[in-house]
């Protein structure tokens, strides 16, 4: 049985940058990545090469798995912040968050990323913050990188091949189990035994379920009751570019009126595309953007997602959003698209009706029908109030033909228990990124693996 000083499952932002820290300091350490996908050089969706054909539903999907995480073939928005992406604040200081983030962007701009960054502090975007406050609209404070779907797949390419030559990477290697056998831990893939002294588990949500087994089997306590479900909206660039321009994304949270429910917009595309995700077989739809002019779509597109946490007896919300996804594939073939009117009009959208919308869908392979049939009366109502509310700071959201894609569903992965430094209840154990629940996003999981990097050179410091 090979064995490795450090395990890190997964490749995804969160264990590569927790792999690069460890490497930085201390290059004799034997480290592997367990990755269940593909090589960065490898990874092929073939709807990335027709949008208009259907998910093949590969048994890896190369969107969600492979080295780069599920990030890879995002348009890399790194945000600069502790309002949203992640809670690592509830483990250490945000200063000291927002300090692991400016290190990581460094890491970024050493293998390629562009300096520039968006932020909401201009007097422009200040006021833009006044007029949503004014409309009962929050507009969230950030500053925020985008490197571009093209550039954020050459920069992850870079750090591959300057990673692959200081530690293993183990391409196709999906860890199915983990045990403990004399203080060290046994990870059983397929057909093979790996041992290692130091485990990170950087799963990802691909992986969420899983390490949530894993974690009741090996007693580690686990908590989770919240996910956020909603649609994807896209309308024609012009409608949101005074905002876009400036702050490149809005992040804008809102409570209704009439449930007093958080309904909140996110993962802001401008003049991007809409694509779809299988997120373990079931379709949901997401967005991104390319940075190069020649790419770049006549539309923007984001999240508007309603923010559910059950409460007792309830306690499945991954299981109550995969239901709600699969209906939809269910009454649509696949991702469904809406037109605004026809869903106020209480009308499925169909053929000849899409035909007349003068938005154009960036995603051919989603099927024309009816959210209202989808998604629950409670999500139907906030989505349509909050609509009208971002109609009064950007004109024109509320248009008939403002396309609507479903269901768009963050899942929020279970949170094991975890102590200041990551660690788990098992000694040596760690649990970084988004798999443990304590981020949601790129730049907090890079920074959640970077302090486990740390936490670890610390404790060998002391060997
Ligand atoms: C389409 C899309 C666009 C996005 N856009 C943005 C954005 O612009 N900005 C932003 O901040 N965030 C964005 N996100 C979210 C962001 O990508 C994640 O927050 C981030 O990638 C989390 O990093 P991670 O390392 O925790 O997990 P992941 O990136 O998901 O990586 C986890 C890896 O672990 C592997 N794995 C899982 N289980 C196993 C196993 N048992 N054995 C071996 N390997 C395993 C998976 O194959 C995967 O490669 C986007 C997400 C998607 C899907």
């Amino acid at each position: 049985m090979k064995h490795y000083d450090i395990g890190i499952i997964g490749g995804g932002i969160s264990g590569i940058m927790c792999a690069y820290e460890l490497v930085k300091h201390k290059p004799d350490l034997e480290i592997c990545i367990f990755e269940k996908g593909a090589s960065i050089l490898n990874r092929r969706c073939p709807l990335n090469e027709n949008q208009s054909e259907k998910c093949l539903k590969c048994p890896t999907c190369a969107i969600m798995e492979g080295f780069g995480g599920c990030g890879s073939f995002s348009d890399g928005k790194y945000n600069f912040t502790t309002e949203f992406g992640g809670w690592l604040n509830e483990y250490i200081s945000n200063e000291e968050v927002m300090v692991l983030i400016e290190y990581m962007d460094k890491i970024l701009v050493e293998f390629g990323a562009t300096t520039k960054r968006f932020t909401t502090k201009t007097p422009r975007a200040r006021e833009l913050g006044k007029i949503a406050l004014q409309n009962d609209l929050h507009l969230l404070q950030a500053e925020v990188k985008h490197l571009g779907t093209e550039n954020n797949l050459k920069i992850m390419t870079n750090i591959y091949n300057y990673l692959k030559e200081k530690l293993s990477i183990r391409h196709h290697t999906e860890i199915r189990d983990i045990s403990v056998r004399n203080s060290k831990y046994i990870l059983s893939g397929l057909g093979e035994e790996f041992s290692c002294d130091y485990l990170i588990s950087a799963v990802g949500r691909a992986g969420s379920e899983w390490f949530a087994e894993q974690c009741k089997k090996l007693k580690i306590n686990l908590s989770n009751n919240q996910i956020d479900l909603g649609v994807r909206v896209e309308l024609p660039s012009e409608i949101f570019s005074h905002i876009t321009d400036e702050v490149y994304e809005a992040k804008l949270h809102y409570y209704t009126k009439k449930y007093n429910d958080l309904v909140k917009t996110f993962c802001m595309n401008p003049r991007g595309h809409v694509v779809t995700e299988n997120t373990a077989g079931v379709l949901t739809v997401n967005g991104h953007s390319y940075s190069d002019e020649s790419l770049k779509s006549d539309n923007t597109n984001f999240a508007l997602l309603v923010c559910n946490k059950f409460t007792s007896p309830f306690n499945e919300p991954l299981k109550y959003g995969k239901y709600i996804a699969t209906l939809s594939n269910m009454l649509g073939d696949g991702v469904i698209v809406q037109r605004f009117g026809d869903l106020v009009k209480g009308r499925r959208t169909n053929e000849k009706r899409m035909m007349k919308s003068f938005t154009t869908p960036t995603l051919q392979s989603a099927n024309a029908g009816d959210l209202g049939l989808v998604l629950p009366k409670r999500h139907l109502d906030n989505i349509i109030e909050m609509i009208y509310a971002l109609d009064n700071i950007a004109r024109g959201t509320a248009n008939y033909d403002t396309l609507l894609y479903g269901v768009e569903v963050k899942f929020y992965s279970a949170r094991p228990e975890l102590n200041n430094r990551l660690e788990t209840a098992c000694p040596n154990f760690y649990a970084i990124g988004d798999g443990a629940g304590i981020t949601r996003s790129l730049s907090q999981a890079a920074a959640s693996g970077i302090y486990t990097a740390r936490n670890i050179l610390e404790k060998l410091s002391f060997k």
